[in-house]
């Protein structure tokens, strides 16, 4: 019997031209893929750790020699300018095997625990990481390298193997990844990239991985969840945002005006991180927001290959429809657009100019769903409480950041602002920065990637302990050992009488081991 192999065609997102294909992969497929890694990874779990330094330090070397390849192939298939492909993807991705290879072998070492309860303080304890196994990465379009990379090096950097499930807009960088793992030594298999729509993504949750990482919208994060929970799979999710920006009366605009134009717009807005509503005060709202709209008009749109270009296109029409639908319904209900909109480029894909928009409702889909285009809503306030309380009247909280020259003012509003990072005076550049945990709270997601707590959330923690034999507690309970505990829990958490209890406890011991 013959089967058809379905395929899947990668478009240029500027041109609309074809550049490739892959294979969808069946659900037999991805059961094989996850069994395939499983094997190649008990062979990994016997390399040292030193030699899995070493092979992510030669990834780093890889991506570095391929760095122009990557760079063309993340423009041509993500629509990303050549800058941003170099800084977010390519730069990244090397940076993610390098800051792994240098410090896993720290934060994964067996670490000591001394038990606090005198009880067990002379037992000789260890937190061992050990690997989960097998992790599937379930992978967003908008990152396509930089995002799996990252994982695949910390999950690798773990003892796992990964089976990698792209998005289905940009399935050959995923290629380029498992290339560039190949090329750098690991055993063969260990890097598994399947391919497909959002089914192809359920089927890798089924067939049971050890852990899913995910990354991409709430709507299907909880999805991926469910499925997980309903699999006993843990899961990861790093999902969307609607990232507020404050800017305080004393802010430099310059330097506020800038960061946010870059925190709009950069990826062309299609960022989960990416600043999704600005609130300026009152003092300095009008020159800031004509800034930032002057700014936003002299942003070069169009060809993402060519040097110049500032913003592309963005993924698909469909993306687009979602701003033109939330700044469409802002018109309406009396918002006024400074800048951007639809615009003409000469190439067929998706391009919107950079948008500013002013006087939206706080409960327009524009200040409350996530956009992920190039618009940005500026939106008066009078004080840091309403700042604060509008920035977190939000069922998100990836990021936040706080535009001031006050540090103290800062570090307080840091503490108040519901995000799982609060930049301030800067945006977005964390997630290129792997020593610096990234994750959101409330629906922006549960867990964390990156940092020393990504790479123990892909281990599993072992603790082994082993009793020198000193002190041993064994039946029969006898009433001395009953007067023992009773005293030992007065004298340690009591308020009063401890001293006491402490001589009792001590006695009742003493009688306990002479009988
Ligand atoms: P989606 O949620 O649409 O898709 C993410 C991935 O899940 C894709 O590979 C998709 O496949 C796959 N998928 C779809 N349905 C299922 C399913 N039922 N089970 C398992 N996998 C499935 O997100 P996008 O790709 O559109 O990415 C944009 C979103 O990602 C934004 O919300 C953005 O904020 C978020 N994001 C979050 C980041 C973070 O770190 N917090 C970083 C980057 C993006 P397919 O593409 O074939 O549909």
């Amino acid at each position: 019997m013959q089967t058809t192999v379905q395929t899947l065609t990668s478009l240029n997102p500027a041109t609309l031209e074809p550049i490739g294909e892959v294979a969808v992969s069946s659900p037999e497929q991805v059961r094989e893929a996850v069994e395939d890694a499983r094997r190649a990874q008990r062979m990994w779990a016997r390399y040292t750790m030193g030699d899995r330094a070493r092979l992510l330090r030669r990834a780093a070397a890889v991506v570095a020699q391929r760095a122009d390849e990557l760079a063309r192939l993340a423009v041509a298939e993500g629509g990303k300018t050549l800058f941003e492909a170099y800084a977010a993807e390519v730069m990244p991705t090397a940076e993610a095997f390098r800051w792994t290879s240098r410090y896993a072998p720290r934060h994964l070492r067996p670490e000591r625990l001394r038990h606090s309860s005198p009880l067990f303080r002379l037992k000789r304890s260890w937190l061992h990481f050990e690997p989960r196994g097998v992790v599937g990465i379930i992978a967003p379009w908008n990152y396509p390298l930089s995002i799996p990379a990252t994982q695949v090096a910390f999950a690798l950097a773990a003892g796992n193997a990964v089976v990698l499930k792209p998005s289905e807009f940009t399935p050959l960088i995923a290629e380029k990844l498992r290339e560039v793992v190949e090329e750098a030594g690991f055993p063969s298999g260990l890097l598994q990239v399947v391919h497909g729509h959002g089914d192809v993504g359920a089927a890798l949750v089924d067939a049971r991985p050890d852990k899913v990482v995910f990354t991409g919208s709430v709507a299907t994060g909880r999805k991926v969840a469910l499925a997980g929970a309903e699999r006993s799979v843990p899961v990861t999710l790093e999902l969307g945002g609607k990232d507020a920006a404050y800017v305080r009366a004393d802010a430099d605009l310059d330097v506020a005006v800038a960061g946010v134009l870059f925190g709009s717009y950069f990826n062309a807005g299609q960022t989960c991180a990416a600043v999704e509503r600005v609130y300026v005060h009152a003092e300095v709202a009008e020159v800031f927001t004509e800034r930032l709209a002057a700014g936003a008009r002299s942003l070069r749109v169009g060809d993402p290959s060519a040097p110049e270009t500032d913003v592309g296109p963005m993924i698909h029409a469909g993306q687009r429809a979602v701003v033109e639908r939330h700044v469409d319904e802002a018109e309406r209900l009396g918002a006024s657009r400074l800048s951007g909109g639809p615009v003409e480029t000469g190439l067929p894909g998706a391009f919107y100019a950079p948008a500013v928009l002013v006087d939206v409702p706080d409960d327009a889909a524009l200040m409350r769903e996530e956009t992920f285009g190039p618009v940005v809503p500026v939106r008066v306030v009078s004080s840091d409480e309403e700042a604060v309380r509008l920035a977190n009247d939000s069922e998100f909280g990836l990021t936040a950041s706080v535009w001031t020259r006050d540090t103290r003012a800062a570090r307080e509003l840091a503490h108040r602002l519901e995000a799982g990072t609060v930049f301030v005076n800067d945006v977005l550049y964390s997630f290129a920065s792997p020593d610096a945990p990234w994750h959101g709270h409330k629906s922006s997601g549960t867990g964390i990637t990156h940092s020393r707590y990504g790479l123990h959330e892909l281990s599993k923690v072992k603790h082994v302990s082993i009793d020198p034999g000193l002190l041993r507690f064994g039946y029969p309970w006898t009433p001395e050992l009953v007067s023992m505990m009773r005293n030992a829990v007065g004298a340690l958490y009591g308020t009063s009488g401890r001293a006491r209890a402490a001589v009792r406890a001590v006695r009742a011991g003493a009688r306990a081991r002479l009988r």
